[in-house]
């Protein structure tokens, strides 16, 4: 079969690979129809996620076909077409338990932190991704979730993490009616984050990128407000300018480590320095959000400390909150959040690859060309 085939650093390929097998009886085989890039495989993408080795298929947003399932798979069968989500979640442990599908304990039992992800290096167990024609999945009985008749491929292929991550993000700043909440980032996962932030009540939604077409794309498709931080002094004054010198209720990380990268490019010389491997858009969050705030991290980070500001965290009584999204616990929502209406995903899918032009999808996506938001790649 066809798969994208990770060779170095910002070098990826379309190569022959062996079809993927059954390994164990609650495993599926799903011949994937659609596959996006993620702003998570840029981390990959650029050699900055550890033991992330040459050979490997990236890949955790995909949809697809049910090709075959082993004897211990009853919750879905051949020829059902599913979304799978990112986090791959064995369902029973005690994590899993609490809906805590992104901590799985048993799908990477070697790690301290993540559950294993598909296509996401071996610190996230290993597993192959579904930037290919087929991929085998784990777990079959608890992520795989039939896509409603109903609902356009571009919507499901979106339910697989950036929609559940974004509302994630809204959902753990625990924001309150009338509460002013600022996103850091517009990428999918930001534009989403401020589209759900006024789900739970927001009355100001302010995001902060410096990639301009991003930004005019969340002001119309989340009806924010958008600003390009190369273009203002300094973003903590200017939310605190606009907040009566408070600060935000509630500031949301969408950018993750990339942010240690644009800020030396773009900040240098002012009064906030910082040295490679901090955390821009984090330290903006802390300096810029209210005393007792939230601050929600779903940017990906490396697992080494980010140089955050903790002095401030500490007297500014703030809380953070962040996790990788528990796909599965948001499905049912966000489902009905779609049908009625109410989310419309598939509108940041910019771009429709064939799988075969793998490497020029992640150049334009990582190099920010062509309006590129999201996008998706069709075996
Ligand atoms: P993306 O790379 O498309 O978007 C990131 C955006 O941040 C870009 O538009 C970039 O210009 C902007 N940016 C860079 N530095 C900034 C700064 N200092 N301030 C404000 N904006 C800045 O990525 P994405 O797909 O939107 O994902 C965003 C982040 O969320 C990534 O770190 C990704 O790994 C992470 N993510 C986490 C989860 C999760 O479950 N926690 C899931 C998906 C993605
Ligand atoms: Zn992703």
């Amino acid at each position: 079969m066809l798969a994208m085939n990770y060779r170095g650093p910002q070098r990826v390929r379309i190569d022959h690979k062996p079809m993927p097998e059954i390994l164990h009886p609650e495993d599926a085989i799903v011949r994937v129809t659609r596959s996006c890039i993620c702003g998570s495989d840029l981390h990959l993408y650029n050699g900055n996620v550890p033991d992330t080795r040459v050979g490997s298929t990236f890949g955790h947003e995909f949809i697809g076909v049910v090709e075959e399932v082993g004897a211990d798979v009853h919750m879905i069968k051949v020829g059902d077409q599913v979304i799978v989500p990112f986090n791959i979640a064995c369902g029973k442990c005690v994590f899993c338990k609490q809906g805590l599908y992104g901590n799985c304990h048993e799908s990477n039992p070697e790690a301290t932190a993540v559950g294993g992800i598909f296509g996401y290096s071996h610190t996230a167990g290993g597993y192959d991704g579904g930037q290919a024609e087929y991929v085998r999945v784990p777990y079959a009985n608890v992520g795989p979730t039939v896509i409603p008749d109903w609902m356009h491929p571009d919507d499901a292929v979106l339910l697989t993490d950036v929609v559940p991550t974004g509302y994630q993000a809204a959902e753990m700043g625990g924001i309150q009616p009338g509460d002013t909440v600022v996103v850091f980032g517009a990428g999918p996962v930001g534009i989403m984050a401020a589209r759900c932030a006024w789900l739970f009540g927001a009355a100001r939604v302010i995001v902060f990128d410096h990639v301009d077409y991003r930004l005019e794309f969340v002001r119309n498709y989340a009806h924010c407000e958008a600003y390009n931080f190369k273009e203002i002094d300094d973003p903590v004054v200017f939310v605190k300018r606009t907040t009566d010198w408070l600060g935000a209720d509630v500031c949301i990380d969408a950018v993750g480590a990339e942010a240690a990268g644009s800020a030396m490019q773009t900040i240098t010389g002012r009064k906030l320095l910082l040295q490679a491997g901090s955390a821009t858009a984090l330290h903006w969050a802390i300096n810029s959000v209210k005393k007792g705030g939230i601050v929600s991290i779903v940017g990906v980070y490396g697992p080494t400390g980010n140089l955050i500001p903790i002095g401030n965290v500490v007297n500014k009584g703030i809380t953070i909150r962040a996790n990788q999204a528990s796909v599965k616990r948001l499905l049912p929502r966000l489902i009905e959040h779609i049908k009625n209406g109410i989310l419309d995903p598939k509108a940041m899918i910019t771009h429709r690859v064939p799988l075969e032009e793998v490497s020029e999808a992640y150049h334009i996506f990582s190099a920010k060309l062509d309006n590129c938001i999201k996008p998706v790649l069709i075996p």
